[in-house]
């Protein structure tokens, strides 16, 4: 017989796409700072299942795509997909792409869509933090002033839609991560354990793949209970 998992496995698999010092992307700047740099610093293999749930959102935004696109919802066009762009800065690159741009044709407004899949859109009451972050830097890349964050879920393909008013203070501050970042990068120095030191943050660490060499280095747990002998 053919094993189909097998076959998943072979068929997502993809190169690693090197991280190099000086070339950021805004879909990481949000989450622990300290995780980006071990990405750069210590890079690792993606396990399968990661892979897996990457993918699940590549098929889920190729879903929302035909949704913009169809003829059946002539209250909006899809003006482009994937939009790559690039802002360069002082002494690096931030490269990115916008999920979706859109034509709410009603109001002649351009909108970009971030899309999200997400588990379970119950309990969803707003927009993640590092998703809007991300959503701020593309408003201010694109020069686009409105934008939306979408959460689809993948069980069921409901969706919650939030709406994002684009805030300068916040775009400079999300810059201003992306300066602190390359500083730390460059300069060879771990950044401080961000989401283990912020309450709000504190649940990356359950996904994090860098949790046995966070915790050598400073000896304190997820729970902020101190390790050190
Ligand atoms: S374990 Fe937590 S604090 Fe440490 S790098 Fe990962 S996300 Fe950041």
């Amino acid at each position: 017989m053919i094993d189909f998992d097998n076959m998943i496995i072979n068929y997502i698999k993809r190169e690693e796409k090197q991280r190099v010092v000086g070339r950021y992307y805004p879909s990481e700047i949000g989450g622990c700072l300290r995780k980006v740099w071990f990405l750069y610093k210590q890079p690792k293999e993606v396990e399968t299942d990661l892979l897996k749930i990457f993918h699940i959102g590549e098929i889920v935004h190729d879903f929302v795509v035909d949704v913009l696109k169809s003829e059946k919802n002539p209250e909006v066009e899809l003006i482009s997909a994937e939009q790559p762009f690039e802002l360069k800065m002082r002494d690096y690159i931030i490269s990115g792409r916008v999920d979706d741009i859109i034509l709410l044709k009603s109001e002649n407004k351009k909108i970009l869509v971030e899309v999200k899949s997400i588990g379970e859109l119950n309990g969803l009451n707003d927009a993640k933090q590092q998703h809007k972050m991300q959503l701020q830097l593309y408003m201010f890349a694109t020069n686009i002033r409105d934008g939306v964050l979408l959460y689809v879920d993948k069980k069921n393909l409901r969706s919650k839609i939030f709406k994002i008013d684009y805030d300068e203070a916040e775009a400079l501050k999300v810059l201003e991560r992306f300066s602190i970042l390359h500083s730390y990068l460059k300069d060879g120095v771990i950044p401080e354990p961000e989401a283990k030191l912020d309450v709000h943050k504190s649940w990356m660490c359950r996904f994090c793949e860098y949790k046995d060499e966070c915790n050598k280095i400073d000896g304190v747990t997820i729970n902020g209970k101190n390790n050190k002998k």
